[in-house]
């Protein structure tokens, strides 16, 4: 079964792609939950739930009735005829983890259909899942957001650090490029030594860093630390736009 939490069209927030106007699929769960960020927010009735920015698409308990249940592939080519798009527009999919779907026949099928229509598909992944490329060759063409989660998520190393899932995402895709949250207190101590071991083996793959934070008061808390860490390192500053603009992370 596939969950679609909210589909929309606007401009990619973050990563190598910002700016550019992308039609955004964020499907339902994750394998983590990465309570470590410390955001908030209130369930439909009426519960606190603590998580990360987009803990309304991992916390199916919280959040399952707002989630959309995908029977069939024209569900998704439907949504996609629903707007007005330019032709072979980015799509990006994004969660939760969208990668907890890699062998989900409808799924699968969605991946192959895009790019066969020459879309660009960028994935938003925890770098914890890799698809099957030898059964579903197509995969290879996406490119990949690695957000591997350092230990300001909350989540014990084991399960949010897979060098042999990056690994092999990385040498299997046309391309990839490391995506981290950062926050201004964690680099005070080991987040920078955190990021060395995640990226030591592969050299050639581009950094970039962005500030951690749900709302605009806690990306613009964490922003300098992060473009002074860039310039010393050699890294790429990414913003957040949709929360600079929007101050939020729902279908924006
Ligand atoms: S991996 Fe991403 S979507 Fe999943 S809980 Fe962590 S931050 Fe949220």
């Amino acid at each position: 079964m596939l969950y679609l939490v909210e589909h929309f069209y606007s401009v990619q927030g973050e990563g190598k792609y910002v700016g550019t106007p992308s039609l955004f699929f964020r499907f339902g769960g994750c394998n983590l939950k990465c309570e470590g960020f410390g955001c908030t927010e209130i369930t439909p009735d009426g519960r606190e739930v603590l998580g990360c920015d987009t803990v309304y698409a991992v916390d199916r308990k919280g959040f399952g009735d707002l989630w959309m249940e995908i029977e069939e592939l024209q569900s998704l080519i439907w949504i996609m005829n629903g707007y007005r798009l330019p032709p072979h527009v980015d799509v990006v999919l994004t969660g939760g983890e969208p990668l907890i779907y890699a062998n989900e026949p409808i799924f699968v099928e969605f991946i192959e259909h895009l790019i066969s229509q020459g879309h660009r598909v960028t994935f938003e992944t925890n770098a914890t899942i890799a698809p099957d490329f030898v059964r579903y060759p197509f995969y290879r063409e996406a490119t990949y957001a690695l957000s591997v989660k350092l230990s300001n998520s909350g989540e014990p190393c084991e399960r949010r650090v897979k060098p042999e899932v990056y690994g092999a995402i990385i040498a299997n895709t046309k391309e990839s490029f490391f995506k981290f949250s950062v926050d201004e207190p964690s680099l005070g101590s080991h987040m920078e030594e955190e990021i060395d071991a995640i990226i030591a083996s592969h050299p050639f793959t581009p950094v970039y860093c962005m500030p951690l934070g749900g709302d605009k008061a806690h990306i613009e808390a964490n922003c300098e630390a992060v473009i002074e860490l860039c310039k010393r390192r050699g890294f790429i500053y990414s913003d957040r736009l949709h929360i600079r603009i929007w101050d939020q992370n729902h279908g924006v």
